[in-house]
């Protein structure tokens, strides 16, 4: 989202600064993650009585009703909705018309591209090659936040650690949701480990991280 508000013309500050419009890309994990967002919204408002406050991701997914309620949101946008948020928030700049735009999470059977996204610092890039998990396990939300499994297409992933890789970084960490399954939907014909094995073929790449629930595997 930040790319695509650079892309946009946007200035991209620090969420402490007073700011036009804040972003609040929500989590729903645990009550707690629940309760942080909630704070993090109003506390905005607070920073900046004129700015826009728009709550996105997976929070705003699952709890519309508690989120619709909250007077100092201008936009809810649910998970679906990130990759067109410039779009968005530039309509409530003309309209002015608080809006809730929440999709089914379950509707797309595919992998939504968000572009060419990527968080690095000098020496890492943070690559997103999966979303979604379809182990519904009783007590996590996620699957009703983030939808079923769904693989970032592996020319996609090569073609951007390809790019990345020409301007001198040399590790990569690779993550979604659940990436164990990556591969489930293309019927395991390719899965994770053919994926980092076709990344490891890319010259400049040194290292390999994997990262889920907070844990971080190298592959060399
Ligand atoms: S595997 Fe992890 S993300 Fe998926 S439902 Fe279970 S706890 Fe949640």
């Amino acid at each position: 989202m930040i790319q695509k508000f650079k892309d946009s013309g946007y200035e991209i500050v620090d969420f402490s600064d007073k700011a036009d419009i804040y972003v609040i890309n929500t989590c729903t994990v645990t009550s707690i993650a629940d309760k942080k967002s909630r704070q993090f919204l109003r506390h905005a408002k607070k920073i900046n009585s004129d700015s826009i406050i728009v709550a996105v991701g997976c929070y705003v997914q699952v709890a519309r009703d508690v989120l619709e309620k909250i007077p100092e949101i201008d936009l809810c946008l649910g998970t679906n909705e990130k990759s067109k948020i410039v779009f968005y928030v530039e309509e409530f700049l003309k309209t002015k018309n608080k809006d809730v735009k929440i999709d089914d999470v379950f509707k797309d059977p595919e992998y939504s591209e968000f572009g060419s996204v990527t968080y690095t610092d000098k020496t890492r890039a943070v690559i997103k090659v999966q979303d979604g998990c379809d182990r519904f396990c009783s007590y996590c939300i996620i699957p009703y936040a983030r939808g079923r499994v769904r693989s970032r297409n592996p020319e996609s992933v090569i073609k951007e650690i390809s790019q990345i890789a020409k301007t001198g970084i040399k590790e990569v960490v690779i993550t979604g949701i659940h990436i164990a399954s990556y591969g489930k939907d293309f019927n395991n014909v390719y899965k994770l480990i053919d994926l980092l094995e076709d990344i490891n073929k890319i010259d400049g790449i040194k290292r390999i991280r994997l990262r889920f629930n907070r844990t971080t595997f190298n592959y060399r």
